[in-house]
Order: C-alpha cells, then structure tokens, then sequence
C-alpha cells in the first residue's frame, strides 16, 4: 500500500496468484472435445500459490511439493481471511474458486470473502487489446513480461517431483504475482481503477479521499458534474476522474 493511505485507514489488500496442476482422464481418441465426469482421472487442483502484501516486498509461496498440501492450504486459507482485499488477474471467477474447491475437500471452513480487485476485469472492460493475458497486457503498458515455463513439460516436470522443476516453477508464480502488483500499480497510478474497484471512501467512509489512491489531501474540483449539485473532481496523484456532491470536497483549485 502506499505510503499516502493514513494508517487508520490501511486496507490489506494481497496480490495472489495459484498455479493449478492439470487433470487428468481417460481418453479413446486425440479428437476428444468433451470430457465426461466419468472419464475423469484426477481433477485438477491447487497446487501452488505466491503472494504479496501491497504495503511488503515480502514474496510468499507454497506449494504441495515445499510445504505439503495440508500446509500449503491452510496457509493460502489464512491469508485470503487476513485480506480486505484480493488483488489478481482473474482471481474473482478464477483463483478464489479454485481455492474454494481445494478449501473444502481439505474439510476446511469458508475462508473470509474479501473484495476483489480483478485486473482482468479492468483490463477487458477499460480496453479492447488484442489479447487480455496478463502476459500481454502487461507487454502493451510496458510492464516487464512473464517467465517462459516452456509450457506443459513444467507441469509434467512437477506432477514427477522434479526438484529443479518445482524452482522454475516458483520463480514462474513469484513472478506473475510481481507483474501483477506493477500492472495493478500502474492501472492505479494513471487512473485506469474503476470506483468499484479500489473504493477506499467505502472501506473507510473518508469522502473526501481518493476512491482509487486513497489519498485525501489531493483532489481538485475541475468543473461541474453531470448531476446537478455535483462537482467533477481529478486526483492529482492518481490521475482518477470522479463526482461528489458539491462542498465535501474542500479545496476547490478552479472551477
Ligand atoms: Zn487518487
């Protein structure tokens, strides 16, 4: 978090991202385009995960194979009821579920439901790119881009236990949670963050902070809002755009 957000208003927000081990089925011929629940091996599962604090350079990771599938669960468990707020690419319709299902059939209660700050859901719905990878997105805003795995044979790799495997495997998911701290930094930064997405005023009721920085000292009325009564204001650290209604805001630059 940066260091802008008073203290009595800090939000723990966790950047996390998992890996998922491939499942595996029963299969008559290569043209297989459906895969009944009968003709499933083993499901897919969880089988790492790496994470960040916004306001830590500490990087977290576990995994079946560094800590066991036990510890490995209970740990993400802690940290996703620890979190105000989940920050991913996908993590809303992907991540948290994956979890979820792993959760349960570890016997696990229902870990705390955070609120989301989906990258792939700002990206798809503030841009049309060619691709909306992280990969890419990141590639297209200059971000440093993803670790190559050299694809499935990594999977394989860690399915058979390969120690050298398992640390490529780390370095992968470490990274994709690095990148996407820096792409949710810089969504933040230039004022790509819709209201609904990083909403301090509702977490901590401030009106007159930043709904996407959290900042309360930098906001500036640059001009009447649609709404009659309302003012148009411009974070001047955040770059975000934004109505409240007139005399919340109490510095008025220009009007
Ligand atoms: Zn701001």
């Amino acid at each position: 978090m940066p260091d802008f957000i008073k203290p009595s208003n800090k939000l723990r927000a966790l950047v996390i991202d998992l890996e998922s081990m491939y499942g595996l089925a029963a299969v008559w011929q290569g043209r297989t385009d459906y895969i009944n629940k009968n003709m499933l091996l083993r499901a897919p599962e969880v089988i790492c995960w790496a994470a960040r604090w916004t306001d830590s350079d500490k990087m977290m990771f576990s995994s079946i194979h560094h800590d066991g599938k036990e510890a490995m669960l209970q740990k993400a468990h802690d940290l996703i009821s620890e979190a105000d707020i989940l920050i991913g690419y996908n993590t809303k319709r992907y991540d948290i579920k994956r979890f979820r299902n792993d959760f349960a059939k570890a016997g696990l209660n229902a870990p705390h439901d955070p609120e989301h700050c989906d990258l792939y859901s700002i990206t798809t719905s503030q841009f049309d790119l060619f691709s909306n990878s992280l990969d890419f997105a990141c590639k297209e805003f200059g971000i440093v881009r993803k670790i190559d795995t050299g694809g499935i044979d990594l999977w394989k790799q860690c399915d058979a236990g390969d120690a050298e495997a398992w640390e490529l495997m780390k370095s992968y998911n470490c990274n994709d949670v690095h990148i996407t701290a820096l792409l949710w930094e810089y969504y933040r930064d230039h004022g790509w963050l819709r209201k609904r997405d990083m909403n301090y005023i509702k977490f901590t009721g401030d009106r007159q902070s930043c709904y996407s920085c959290g900042r309360n000292d930098s906001l500036e009325v640059t001009g009447q809002a649609f709404k009659a009564g309302d003012v148009r204001i411009k974070c001047s650290t955040c770059n975000s755009w934004d109505s409240r209604k007139e005399g919340i805001i109490v510095s008025r630059r220009s009007i």
